[in-house]
């Protein structure tokens, strides 16, 4: 007899939120993971509104208390500043602690089973082995992140695409100057500045060069730096790989494949914890009706817009000149912006953005 019906490997956001969707269908669950809460990492620390929604559907809701609502994003770069605000409910820009913490908090509460600093796991027959045992399940949920053991013992790490960049990011103590979340784009790299707090910015540098540290980005934007010269740093700068990657396939057997494990976009996206709450949906709804296939075509369906929206910002991100005349078009033209960034964040589909807009914005570019 099976201990549980699902144990997931990894307790990171993907790893937690399968475990609360799959106790949500009425699934026994435990997660294991090498480390204790909370469990910080290098990231954005934007939680688009439709990474809202999706927590909302798993019970999880953040208080006025907790991180700081932003409405829209703005670019800035190339001698312009173009802003787009959201088309509805606004963002949240909220410390990666506390998400952890208000993940676990609702895994506990929901009958999750946690077994933290859980070492040497690996899969065996009819379960998981790890340090201090063997735990039997009916399935196992790879949610590992991006270097995933589960994803190459179970023989999915075939991918038909992988490309990797290299992130830094620290936090300011200072009083948000906008109430949009920042790109700065530059020449060799691209700074998020995200308000998580009343008093407080994170900033997130993401570059090709594996070297380039944020004091040493933040020198390419003396508008930044002039603002950021007064504030303390008030956490130490952490690194992180961020990979463009798709895999051929996320799930084999008893195995699935959730998060960064299962495939990921570029940072610049701010769209990799909004994947891993829509996979994990869709993970313990595919569960609750035995059929991983089912998983597979909505793991499909769910990252293909991402990954259209990422190859587009990389894009900008690697022609200087095409970059300076998208940027003037969004500058000059708010309502371009505001229905790319509709798209992008999943609120309006692409298909509504006409021919004769493309056409239109096309022309603009190409004139600007
Ligand atoms: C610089 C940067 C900026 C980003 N900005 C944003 C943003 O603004 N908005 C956004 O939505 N997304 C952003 N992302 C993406 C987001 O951070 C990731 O998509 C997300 O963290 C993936 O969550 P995960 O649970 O799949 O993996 P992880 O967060 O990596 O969690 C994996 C978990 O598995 C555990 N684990 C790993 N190996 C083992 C093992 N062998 N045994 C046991 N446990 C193990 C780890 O301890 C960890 O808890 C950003 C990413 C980067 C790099």
């Amino acid at each position: 007899m099976p201990d549980f019906d699902v144990v997931v490997v990894g307790g990171g956001p993907a790893g937690l939120a399968s475990a609360i969707a799959a106790r949500r269908q009425g699934l026994t669950v435990a997660v294991l993971d090498c480390a204790a809460p909370a469990i910080d990492k290098a990231c954005g620390e934007a939680l688009m509104p439709e990474s809202l929604t999706a927590l909302g559907e798993m019970g999880i809701r953040f208080d006025s208390s907790t991180g700081l609502p932003f409405r829209g994003i703005r670019f800035v770069g190339d001698g312009c500043t173009a802003a787009a605000a959201f088309p509805g409910e606004p963002a949240l820009g909220l410390r990666r602690l506390a998400l952890h913490r208000a993940l676990v908090t609702r895994a506990e509460a929901s009958g999750v089973a946690l077994h933290w600093r859980a070492l040497e796991i690996e899969l065996a027959p009819g379960g998981v082995r790890h340090s201090r045992g063997l735990v039997r399940s009916r399935w196992v949920i790879g949610a590992d992140g991006q270097n995933s053991r589960i994803r190459h013992a179970a023989g999915l790490a075939a991918a038909s695409r992988e490309k990797r960049r290299y992130a830094f990011r620290r936090h300011y103590r200072i009083a948000p100057w906008t109430d949009c979340m920042e790109l700065y784009w530059g020449a060799n790299c691209q700074i998020y500045v995200t308000p998580v707090g009343p008093a407080q910015v994170g900033v997130a540098v993401i570059s090709s060069l594996p070297h380039l540290r944020v004091d040493a980005a933040l020198a390419a934007f003396p508008a930044l730096e002039a603002r950021l010269r007064c504030a303390a740093p008030c956490s130490s700068e952490r690194g992180a790989l961020t990979v463009s990657r798709t895999l051929r396939s996320v799930q084999r057997g008893r195995v699935a494949l959730v998060g960064d494990a299962s495939g990921s976009v570029d940072a610049i996206t701010g769209e990799g914890l909004g994947l891993c709450f829509r996979q994990a949906l869709a993970l313990a709804a595919a569960l609750s009706h035995d059929n991983l296939e089912q998983y597979q075509a909505a793991h499909d369906r769910i990252s293909r817009r991402p990954r259209v929206m990422a190859q587009m910002l990389l894009l900008l991100a690697n022609h200087d000149g095409l970059r300076g005349r998208v940027l003037r078009t969004f500058a000059q033209n708010n309502q371009i912006f505001e229905r790319l960034l509709a798209v992008h964040i999943g609120a309006r589909p692409a298909l509504q953005i006409g021919v004769d807009q493309i056409l239109r914005l096309g022309w603009r570019i190409l004139t600007v």
